[in-house]
């Protein structure tokens, strides 16, 4: 992780192309979990291309005939007009994803491999109480969030912003990484599902890709200030801890376009952009998005 955080610094520091490349080359070393793999599924006549990260948090992408049926874990998953789908693997995924085909008036399952990862755990002990559980006065409100929060991620939106190439969303340092999880007082709390990335309050944060306003709350209890984008086929994304907020609920925005500033509001304890996605209810991992 210390690794991770001084290479992705040094990387915007330093001006040179050739020891930028080299900082890059390492970045992703020590963050092995980027390589992508291609698998071409043969079924009779049928073709099906998937491309993309089969590890924990990975996303895949996929593209076969417009009219084939397509089954994950008992969803049957858009595709837009040229046949193309995304499949996302939670953070606690098993070794083994089912994938089913409707072919010749029959469910037919493909096996896929994903591959496991091991996540970072963090002890903390001798905390006070109200630091591990928000206080009994706030429960009723995070529920509401959190109830708003699920109905926007269970979203399948017919819009195709998913087959965009993601940028990362603001400079900085990457201060926490996807899926580490912390023991506070002997309590595992719930895994960290973002991507923490470290910088000055004020710094713009801009959209990874084309998208749709979901949310644009200024004051969330956790999260502080957040903004929900849709890119469309269950994929979403957040933004936490916004110190002010560029966009409004409906909102059509541009890739680059500014949505927020990075703040420290919510629960945080420093001005950071906490950056997730998801995949519906399945959480993915920020920094494979990212393609150099
Ligand atoms: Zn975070």
């Amino acid at each position: 992780m210390s690794k991770i955080r001084i290479i992705s610094y040094l990387i915007g520091e330093v001006n040179n192309k050739c020891i930028k490349l080299i900082l890059i080359f390492l970045l992703l070393k020590t963050y092995p979990c980027f390589a992508t793999n291609n698998l071409i599924i043969n079924i009779n006549d049928t073709k099906i291309l998937l491309e993309g990260n089969f590890v924990q948090g990975g996303l895949v992408k996929g593209k076969t005939n417009k009219n084939l049926k397509i089954k994950f874990k008992e969803k049957i998953l858009r595709k837009t007009s040229n046949g193309s789908f995304v499949i996302g693997f939670g953070r606690d995924h098993p070794e083994q994803a089912n994938l089913y085909f409707f072919i010749n008036q029959n469910w037919v399952l493909k096996k896929l491999n994903i591959k496991q990862r091991k996540y970072k755990t963090q002890v903390i002990n001798g905390l006070e109480k109200k630091m591990v559980t928000p206080p009994k006065s706030f429960w009723e409100r995070i529920k509401k969030e959190n109830k708003v929060i699920k109905e926007i991620r269970s979203l399948d939106s017919n819009v195709n912003f998913i087959f965009q190439k993601f940028d990362w969303p603001t400079k900085g340092i990457i201060s926490g990484v996807f899926g580490s999880q912390r023991i506070l007082n002997g309590k595992p709390k719930r895994p960290h599902y973002g991507v923490d990335i470290a910088a000055p309050e004020g710094t713009d944060i801009l959209a990874p890709t084309e998208a749709i306003v979901r949310m644009a709350e200024n004051d969330l209890y956790y999260t502080g200030g957040t903004v929900m984008l849709d890119h469309g086929h269950g994929v979403t994304s957040v933004y936490s801890h916004l110190s002010s907020l560029n966009v409004k609920v409906g909102d059509k925005i541009n890739k680059d376009q500014k949505i927020g500033e990075v703040g420290s509001t919510g629960r945080s304890t420093g001005p950071h952009l906490d950056w997730r996605i998801n995949w519906f209810s399945e959480r993915l991992d920020p920094a494979l998005f990212i393609k150099e």
